[in-house]
Order: structure tokens, then sequence, then C-alpha cells
């Protein structure tokens, strides 16, 4: 266990040089204190837990203080926004502080999301606020909680710092944690603006740090490109399965790890809904919950035509040519997993389609469904869920059906069962009206919900004593919450 002053930096990043970020110091927020820290990812920087509860901990991420070792920087990047090319982006609002090497030798970024102005700003304050840093924290804890990879989030700092959204509210910082923080966008910043030398380090970084083992293969950009499009069909169809929404899947948004990365208006569904939309600016669907899949192949195509001086455009387009059967089988495998199937049948994804059609129409709780049909044997499960469904003969068809498949999986006991399927069916997940009763209270100057909630859901899979109201449906208010998409 190491103490703050302990950490060890190693700024791969801020060695490549001013093409690549500018030095910015980060701007204090006045009364700096601990909303929520994350224990989990403490321990990724082997930090005792205590120290989270020290003020010199809400002074250094709520930038009042800096190790020695640091190098806070501000990241240039560009991107394709909503479909359209925007030529200059980079790190607004937030700073890379430096990177840290833990015991085990993995490196973290250490990124302090809300540390004020910086060259990229454009019309920002470089503010970040509590509300969506809340969200983030718990977002990110809770997706990595659920097995699906995802940036960290070491804690929220809050602060009587006043920001203006569109009504008054108060500043907070959020330390973000990744292996990397380079997104698509970077490499499509110096495709664009014709910077070759400082594309290809960037190339070689990435491939050094993030893909060594592409360096055994023929041709390591290509190599490296192909695992980029794998891990993505691999992130996306965990997404699909367990019904997130990333709302806002601009290129700068990707991250070259294929972990989910910047959050802004996500959601995780309630009721099914394949056409849902969480950012209410996307007023076009773009990324609607079901078009998560081709723009996951979308961005994967701008991040291609980025790759060209390296990459010929033929080997390129087989690459691609990868995602969708990729994205298809992980899909299906994991909701085989979630029926409680074992082995796999030529009709299951006709099994898996016909069920979501059903919930879809009848607005049946996504998350709660999966774990229900596990905690029973199929025949006694399906009977007591089928009051949810409205297309009453749809269902006992669609219940026929699963249960023979279920009887042709294998004979074994409802312990065993339950068991298997507890543990891919989460009981708890982040729901948006859930989140929004922590920021209530957190805004009100009440910490306790954030840090109830990040611990339930910190273990999605296992039942909580005492905890019985984190896993109900959302009450009629919260189903249709308005998440503003300003942060
Ligand atoms: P986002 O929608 O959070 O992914 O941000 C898109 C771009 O806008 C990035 O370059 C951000 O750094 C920048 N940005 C977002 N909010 C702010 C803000 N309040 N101040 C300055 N830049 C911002
Ligand atoms: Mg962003």
């Amino acid at each position: 266990m190491k103490a703050l002053d302990e950490l060890t930096f190693d700024n791969r990043f801020a060695r490549l040089g001013d093409a690549f970020s500018t030095h910015v110091l980060p701007e204090p927020l006045d009364a700096p204190r601990l909303v929520v820290a994350s224990e989990a990812a403490m321990a990724l920087l082997d930090l005792d837990p205590a120290v989270a509860e020290t003020p010199v901990f809400a002074e250094l991420f709520g930038g009042h203080k800096l190790w020695a070792e640091a190098e806070p920087r501000a990241m240039v990047y560009s991107g394709h926004q909503f479909g359209g090319y925007t030529p200059q982006l980079g790190d607004g609002r937030g700073l890379l502080l430096g990177e840290v090497y833990n015991e085990a030798g993995e490196h973290w970024d250490l990124h302090l999301k809300g540390a004020g102005m910086t060259p990229y700003s454009r019309m920002g304050d470089g503010r970040a606020v509590l509300r969506s840093s809340i969200r983030e924290f718990l977002a990110s804890e809770a997706l990595h909680a659920l097995g699906i990879p995802s940036s960290r989030a070491l804690c929220v700092i809050g602060s009587d710092t006043p920001v203006w959204r569109e009504k008054q509210e108060r500043g907070a910082m959020l330390l973000r944690m990744a292996h990397s923080h380079i997104r698509f966008g970077h490499f499509e910043y110096f495709y664009y603006t014709k910077k070759p030398e400082q594309q290809a380090l960037l190339a070689e970084h990435v491939l050094n740090l993030h893909y060594p083992e592409c360096r055994e293969q023929p041709e390591p950009y290509l190599a490296m490109f192909r695992e980029i499009v794998e891990r993505n069909a691999e992130l996306i169809a965990k997404w699909q399965a367990y019904g997130f929404c990333h709302g806002v899947m601009n290129t700068d948004n990707m991250s070259i790890l294929g972990i989910t990365f910047d959050f802004g208006p996500f959601a995780f569904l309630d009721d099914f809904d394949a056409h849902f939309i969480c950012n209410h600016s996307d007023h076009e669907g773009r990324y609607s919950f079901s078009n998560q899949v081709p723009i996951g192949q979308w961005n994967l195509s701008a991040l291609a035509q980025a790759l060209t001086p390296f990459i010929s455009v033929d080997a390129l387009k087989e690459a691609l040519g990868l995602y969708l059967p990729l994205y298809q089988a992980n899909y299906l495998d994991l909701m085989r997993r979630r029926l409680g199937l074992t082995t796999a049948e030529d009709d299951d994804q006709h099994l898996v389609e016909r069920l979501l059609k059903l919930m879809q129409n009848s607005g049946v709780d996504y998350t709660l469904f999966f774990r229900r049909l596990g905690d029973e044997s199929a025949a006694l499960a399906v009977a007591r869920l089928r009051d949810d469904f409205v297309d009453l003969a749809g269902f006992d068809a669609w219940a026929e059906q699963y249960k023979a498949r279920v009887a042709r999986d294998g004979d074994y006991g409802e312990e065993q069962r339950r068991a298997r399927m507890h543990a891919v069916n989460p009981l708890y997940i982040l729901r948006n009206y859930l989140a929004q009763n922590a920021i209530a209270a957190a805004e009100s100057g009440d910490y306790s919900e954030v840090r109830r909630l990040h611990e339930v859901l910190s273990k999605p899979f296992e039942e909580q004593a005492g905890m019985e109201q984190y896993a109900q449906r959302p009450p009629d208010w919260g189903k249709h919450l308005e998440i503003s998409c300003s942060s």
C-alpha cells in the first residue's frame, strides 16, 4: 500500500512533445472536498483507501496541488461529431496529469476532468459540473463491475466554484484512469492536418505501448488495426447485450484501446427499446441503441481512413470486414449465456430476436427479465414472467420454444441454472433515476447516496441484503428523465 506521495510517474505521452499536447496547470476549485472515491480504482495505483479521506487527496484532485513528477498536459485531437468532421477538438477541460505505474507494472493515465481552460476550450469554460462528474464516476465503475471494458474513475471532488449551465451549478473534478487516453480522433488530427511524421510517431507510440504483440506480425500496423476492430466488436457486443447506450459515439470519444470512454448522456435501458435515444440533442437517432452497432463500424472506417498512410486500402477493408461477424458471434454468445444456454444451435439468433421483439412491444424491464428468468427452472420462470407481456400468445409460443431449447441444452438442476445465470445477469444496474436521486442528494451536500449506490453497483451480480430498492423497476417519474447534455 502506498501513500499519495509515493506514486511513481513515467510520463510517456508528455515526452512525445509539444506537437501532441500543451503544458497547462489545473485551475483549482474553491473549497475542494471528497464526494466519492473508488477503492477498487485506488487499488490499481496501490493506494491505501484511507488516503481518500485526507485533505491532501481533495487538494490534489481538486487542482490545488501537484506531484513534482506530474506533467499536466492538454492533448490535441480532432474527430467526426455526428458524422461531420471537426478539425480541432482536444482536451478542452481535462488534463493528463501524468502516467503512473503500479507494483504490477501496469501504467495508468491520470486524467483530471474539469481542470479549467486549455488552448482547446473553444467557447467552453473548462469546467465540469458535479452532476455529470458523478454520472461518469458511477458509470465507469459500474461498467467495469459488469465486465464491460471502460475507463475507470478514481474519485469525484466537489466544490463551491459556481459553474453556469442551464442554471448555476457547482464545479467538480473527476479523476479518470485508463491505460491510454488516445482516441481515434488523435490519428484523424494528424492525418487531416497532413503531419505524417507526427502521425508515425503516434502510431509507433500506440503500437509499442499498447499492442506490442503486433510487432511480431509481418505488418504490425495492420495487425494493430485488426486488434482494434476486434476489441470494438467485443465491446459493442457487450453494450448491446447489457443494454448500455453510450449516447455520443463521436470518433473523438472512441478509445484506441476499445474501452468505453468519454461519457455524456449515456443510459442503461430500463424497458427494452431498440430505438432508445439517450441523447436529447441527437434528433436523428444517429446514436440510438440499435444504431450503436453500425456506428461502431462507421467509426472504425473513419480510423481506417486516417491509417491509409500506413496500411493499404484493401487490407484495411478486409480488416473492417471482420467487425460485423465478430460482433454477431460475441453478441450471440453473451445472449445465450444470459438465457442460461451452454451450447450453440443455429436457431438461437432467432430465439433472441423473438424475445427482444416481445419485450419491446410490452415495455419489459430488460435487466430484471433476465435476472428473474434465472431465479428458478425455465418452466416456473416463464410462467411467472408471462404477466409482464401484453402479447400473451406471442410470449407463450416463445416460452415453449425456450423450454424445449433449455431441455436440449442439458439436464442440470435448478441450483446450477440459477448460479450460472445469476453470474451473468446483474440484479443492479445504473438506472437513470437512481443516478438522479444520488445527484440530487449530492447537490444538497449529502454524498451518502452516491457512495451507497457506487457500493451496490460494484457487486452487480450479488444479491445484497437491505438493497432491494436498487433492484426495482423505475417509478414513473424516473422512466422518462431528460438528461441534460450540458456537462
Ligand atoms: P465531449 O462532448 O465532452 O466529448 O466534448 C467535446 C469537446 O468539447 C472536447 O474537445 C471537450 O474538451 C470540449 N468541451 C466540452 N465541454 C467543455 C467545457 N465546459 N469547456 C471546454 N471544453 C469543453
Ligand atoms: Mg469527448
